[in-house]
């Protein structure tokens, strides 16, 4: 049985006091729920204090990037373990909005992805298309060059903290849901991708989310499909009510 996550990306939203009063809303909210690894990603100058305030709840700490070096003359960086340090679990890796502004590519997903796993946190990897890609029929090919790519040379046996987020770019932020036999047809992909990479019964453990406009009202439909283990959630994570109302998506 794989326990589903879902997870919240803040984004570059939310002071140090609005993230920490959102977490105190959440947490009388999802205190109930036992069956859903909880995360939230706020920005990181808001990651110790927020994880202060989920000390003890259901609620775990993600930061929405890292850096893949320990220590040393990288200047503006943050490091892994600085990350464990302020109290994160989790960490987000390859966002398709690092991957469109920052410059982020597989081989940087690879590096940070290693660092994460060396330093003990969970790396959320996100992979997905464009809607150009989509539509020139290339999705799995995208799909396979940046799991292979952002998963080189990792042991099969670290891919228990490795959570992968499929998050088509044309989802994302523009209300546009992927249908969930869309979204289940790229899942059930990624998971034969896993096996043929790693070997199939870590497929079968390996908890993969959807990302793309996720809502309490669509939520359902899609962790119903097989393969959709879990959610992603931008734009609807920002209020403690409409997230709670994803992570209690079975109630
Ligand atoms: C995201 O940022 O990962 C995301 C899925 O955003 P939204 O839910 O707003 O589409």
């Amino acid at each position: 049985m794989r326990t589903p996550v879902i997870a919240g990306n803040w984004k570059l939203f939310k002071t140090i006091s609005e993230a920490t009063t959102m977490v105190a809303e959440l947490k009388p909210l999802v205190a109930g729920t036992s069956h859903v690894e909880i995360v939230v990603a706020p920005v990181f100058t808001a990651l110790s204090r927020v994880a202060d305030v989920a000390a003890g709840s259901n609620i775990h700490v993600a930061a929405q990037d890292c850096y893949w070096e320990e220590e040393g003359a990288y200047t503006g960086e943050v490091a892994p373990k600085l990350l464990k340090d302020a109290g994160c679990s989790h960490v987000i890796i390859g966002h398709s909005e690092r991957r469109q502004y920052f410059g982020e590519t597989d081989k940087t997903v690879n590096r940070k992805t290693r660092a994460a796993i060396t330093a003990g946190l969970t790396a959320i990897v996100c992979v997905g298309e464009t809607l150009a890609e989509r539509e020139s029929d290339t999705t799995f090919a995208v799909i396979e060059a940046q799991l292979t790519g952002g998963l080189a040379d990792l042991s099969t046996g670290s891919l228990k903290q490795v959570v992968i987020a499929y998050e088509p770019v044309w989802a994302i932020g523009t209300g546009k849901t992927a249908s969930d036999a869309q979204a289940q047809e790229v899942h059930s992909f990624i998971r034969s991708l896993i096996a043929r990479l790693f070997d199939r019964s870590t497929a079968e453990a390996i908890r993969i989310l959807y990302g793309g406009s996720v809502k309490p009202d669509n939520v359902r439909g899609l962790m119903s499909q097989a393969d959709i283990d879990g959610a992603l959630v931008g734009g609807a994570s920002l209020k403690a009510d409409s997230f709670a109302g994803i992570v209690n998506f079975a109630d």
